[in-house]
């Protein structure tokens, strides 16, 4: 398997977040992209090469220029009014907010939506090399390799062409999907939803989107992730949200009609948001996806027959993320 990682990562540890009753640990942490590489450098099987190099350009096929700006300036924005802690809103743009200020922290506000997802010193930078491991991916599958996996930290399927949250800046996976130039498909596997991703493509028929999630009921992100939730006129859009407690044949069962749906579609290429935060131990989680599982979900999903790019997303147990990974990407090797 050709695996595409940057080292860039590091520069993005923020030291807590914000949870419901008080600042914890950071979940989103260097030791997630530490414990798959640490997994896949156990064997043989597997080439890792640093990214290629792109214009930040590139960016403008998904995100909007206001919003690249912002990323790429705001710590040196905050930290230039005199703050050395991590840029994270106390206020967020609502449902009647009328005026875009431009203050920093009205910025954040603005172009966050949780206060999860802090900003450090090195957090472009990381996302950035983040960003060029899915696009690098999807060049080379674009050029004929059958597959191929970018070890992306921080993760992108939360986050929409102006929007990030959930650890998410850039959407990795939808770069990679304008990347690939053609027809194609985002398969995402996260216990959360997708909900960057499907806002990105909603309202394009090009691309199909699918994500298996926890049901927002009870899950963040909370305000979308539905199975009415079916695209802007066009059914290219199709959401599973599932109960707490599924285990690996009910994990399986709803990923069949996922991709019956991709395989209807009929994509030039498929692209894989693939979180494990579906682990049974997962901290985050709820659902009971095993070691064994995720053989099995990479095995369908390989039965499809189509050009892949992986993306990494979440997966949060430090201990056995990487073997969950490894797993899954045993299918293909
Ligand atoms: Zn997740």
């Amino acid at each position: 398997m050709r695996v595409f990682y940057s080292d860039q990562h590091h520069a993005h540890d923020p030291p807590g977040q914000f949870n419901v009753d008080r600042m914890g640990a950071y979940s989103e942490c260097p030791g997630r992209a530490t414990s798959i590489l640490d997994a896949l450098r156990k064997s043989s099987a597997h080439q890792i090469d640093p990214p290629a190099d792109y214009e930040t350009s590139i960016l403008r096929t998904v995100h909007d220029d206001e919003y690249i700006r912002f990323l790429q300036e705001a710590w040196s924005v905050w930290s230039g009014t005199g703050w050395s802690i991590p840029l994270i809103p106390y206020t967020f743009a609502h449902r009647y907010a009328l005026h875009q200020s431009a203050d920093i922290i009205a910025r954040a506000g603005y172009f966050g939506f949780d206060p999860q997802t802090p900003i450090v010193a090195g957090t472009f930078d990381a996302a950035w090399a983040s960003a060029r491991c899915a696009l690098t991916a999807a060049d080379l599958v674009r050029k004929g390799e059958p597959v191929a996996y970018a070890l992306c930290r921080p993760p992108g399927h939360h986050a929409a062409a102006d929007l990030y949250g959930g650890y998410c800046y850039l959407n990795n996976a939808a770069l990679a999907a304008k990347k690939t130039g053609a027809k194609s498909a985002i398969l995402d596997i996260d216990y959360h939803h997708g909900n960057g991703t499907q806002t990105i493509f909603y309202d394009d028929p090009d691309v199909f989107t699918s994500s298996i999630h926890a049901h927002p009921d009870r899950e963040y992100p909370f305000y979308s992730g539905c199975e009415t939730e079916t695209g802007a006129g066009n059914q290219t859009n199709f959401n599973i949200p599932l109960p707490p407690d599924v285990d690996d044949d009910d994990y399986i069962a709803a990923l069949g009609s996922a991709l019956d749906r991709i395989d209807r579609f009929n994509p030039v290429t498929l692209i894989v948001s693939a979180g494990f935060d579906t682990y049974f131990a997962d901290p985050l989680g709820d659902f009971n996806v095993g070691l064994e599982g995720f053989g099995r979900i990479g095995r369908c999903i390989r039965e499809l027959g189509r050009p892949t790019v992986i993306v990494q997303e979440g997966g949060y147990h430090l201990e056995h993320l990487g073997e969950c990974v490894d797993h899954f990407l045993g299918a293909w090797t």
